[in-house]
């Protein structure tokens, strides 16, 4: 098997270039010995192996370790503040909403700000696939996705009447402290984010070992990134829908590139977000 992830030696300009590309980024020339694999690269946009781990460490991990930190730092200056433990967990339920849209909001501006800095030069290129107006389809894939995930939640919540898992929870007290920046959270910034770092990131390092394994590896976290918890028995059940939606994801992005992936992420998170608020604004009349 052709490894993906070693680089090639230009013949014509004797540097080093990425192996999947199709041709020499410093002087031009076709990439005339590539393996099968490496074609089916060419709609999607690579960076460089070693940048598309960082991306995905920065998803999974780095800013997992910050908001760690952060709730460490708050906690602990509440309970110098306040005293004792039941002030404190008093004043977390007094500020839920404010503090899980901040943590949120601020924990994916951070991690585009990283996004940028891993990027430099090829982060405004990765919007270049906008140009193409095939991306478009990317709108009645976003609405299939959610209609999938819906037609399972439903059955999922069939199993357990009553029960909704902790994402869903968080979201409706994000919603009573600012609907306006939910939207641009949940709607804009989150899918951008979630695309850079899962798509161009974590997807396109694993297709380097073989799709299968990218698909299954992307369909397994975004499943788990969802979930609060992983003993509870509700948390799994909303599982395989979250995985779909990671898994059509990278199917869309494999096919019509980082500006399909996109579309369809901000179709499919948009539509929920407006009946998420119709229902939200329903139980205020
Ligand atoms: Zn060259």
């Amino acid at each position: 098997m052709v490894n993906l992830f070693k680089s090639k030696v230009c013949p014509q300009c004797g540097k080093k270039f990425d192996s999947v590309k199709g041709s020499c980024p410093h002087c031009g020339s076709k990439n005339e010995s590539r393996d099968k694999r490496s074609f089916s690269f060419d709609r999607i946009y690579t960076v460089g192996h070693i940048r598309e781990l960082l991306l995905a460490l920065g998803q999974l991990v780095f800013i997992k370790v910050l908001v760690y930190i952060f709730e460490s730092v708050l906690v602990s200056i509440l309970l110098a503040k306040l005293g004792d433990r039941e002030s404190a967990s008093a004043w977390i339920q007094a500020n839920y909403g404010a503090l899980n849209f901040w943590l949120s909001f601020g924990a994916d501006l951070l991690i585009l700000v990283y996004a940028i800095i891993i990027l430099r030069r090829d982060f405004l290129p990765l919007w270049k696939s906008f140009k193409n107006p095939k991306v478009l389809l990317g709108i009645p894939l976003g609405i299939a996705m959610l209609i999938i995930t819906t037609i399972y939640s439903s059955f999922a919540s069939q199993i357990m009447p009553g029960e909704s898992n902790g994402n869903s929870l968080g979201l409706l007290t994000i919603l009573d402290y600012s609907p306006a920046g939910y939207f641009l959270f949940a709607v804009i910034l989150a899918p951008i984010v979630e695309e850079i770092m899962y798509r161009v990131g974590l997807f396109t390092f694993l297709k380097r070992i073989h799709p299968v394994v990218a698909y299954i590896g992307v369909g397994l976290v975004f499943g788990m990134i969802h979930m609060q918890s992983f003993t509870d028995p509700v948390e799994w059940l909303h599982f395989p829908g979250y995985a779909f939606g990671g898994i059509a994801l990278a199917a869309i992005y494999d096919w019509l590139g980082f500006g399909g992936s996109v579309i369809a992420h901000m179709t499919n998170n948009g539509i929920s977000v407006m009946l998420t608020i119709i229902y939200w604004m329903s139980e205020r009349a």
